[in-house]
């Protein structure tokens, strides 16, 4: 297929695929089906007509108000459809036309998901930790990074992230962690294998501590909770997914 046909259609595809990624971001941590009832507002319930619902465009239309009753769309809509559609189109020009091309997609949209509802509801759920996990040790089976270290990737990684959480919860006595960063980071462990998930662990770490500085010279003590570790997590994983390998090779060449 020709380059640019596969950018199109990879846009196209991330599109259409953020679009329901938002309803999996909407009605996962409120326990409602995926499937029905069709898109509507949730400010007056009034179903969205099918024009009003294109990706970005719809959004865009409406200046991002309700047709029927006026109410704001929240611009995470758009700005999800837009972030899958990219990120389509980066795993593609760093893949090609290959079979991790197709895992890499998948495990992208997870952090995206991931990343808007612990954002929005500081939860990470286990509908898509859990079975990430076994897809991602199950893809390794046959694809990279290959079943060892996906597996000691999933081990480390939960592990690391258990132990801070226990230590921390010791020390402070209070939950600064939850099990739910732990199983995050033991799926980015299945997908990336554990030097690109050691790496993830510490970029999101240090974008953490800078955030949480900002905050604190800001003196807005309540944005702390206002974003949560899977946050960084998901943004950590898919930037070294995409440019981590240099970072790792560099740092084992100093080892040689
Ligand atoms: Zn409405």
């Amino acid at each position: 297929m020709p380059h640019t046909m596969a950018i199109l259609l990879l846009t196209l595809l991330g599109l259409a695929v953020g679009s329901f990624l938002n309803v999996c971001i909407h009605r996962l941590p409120r326990g409602e089906s995926l499937a029905w009832p069709p898109s509507h507002c949730p400010g007056c319930g009034v179903a969205i007509r099918w024009h009003d619902n294109v990706p970005i465009i719809g959004y865009l239309a409406l200046r991002g108000r309700c047709r029927a009753c006026g109410g704001r769309i929240s611009a995470l809509y758009p700005i999800v459809e837009a972030t899958t559609a990219a990120l389509f189109v980066l795993q593609y020009l760093h893949l090609g036309w290959t079979p991790l091309l197709a895992v890499r997609l998948a495990f992208s949209c997870a952090m995206v998901v991931l990343f808007a509802i612990d954002l929005e509801h500081q939860i990470l759920p286990n509908a898509i930790t859990l079975p990430g996990i076994v897809i991602g040790l199950a893809a390794s089976l046959l694809l990279p990074p290959g079943w060892r270290s996906a597996l000691i990737g999933a081990l480390v990684g939960g592990g690391v992230l258990w132990l801070i959480a226990e230590a921390y919860l010791r020390a402070r006595g209070i939950e600064g962690m939850g099990m739910g960063d732990v199983k995050m980071l033991a799926m980015i462990g299945a997908f990336l294998g554990w030097p690109l998930t050691l790496l993830t662990l510490v970029a999101a770490s240090f974008a953490g501590a800078i955030v949480g500085l900002g905050v604190m010279v800001v003196g807005r003590k309540d944005w702390q909770y206002a974003l949560p570790f899977g946050t960084f997590l998901a943004v950590g994983a898919v930037a070294a997914g995409l440019w981590g390998q240099p970072v790792v090779d560099w740092y084992a060449s100093m080892y040689r």
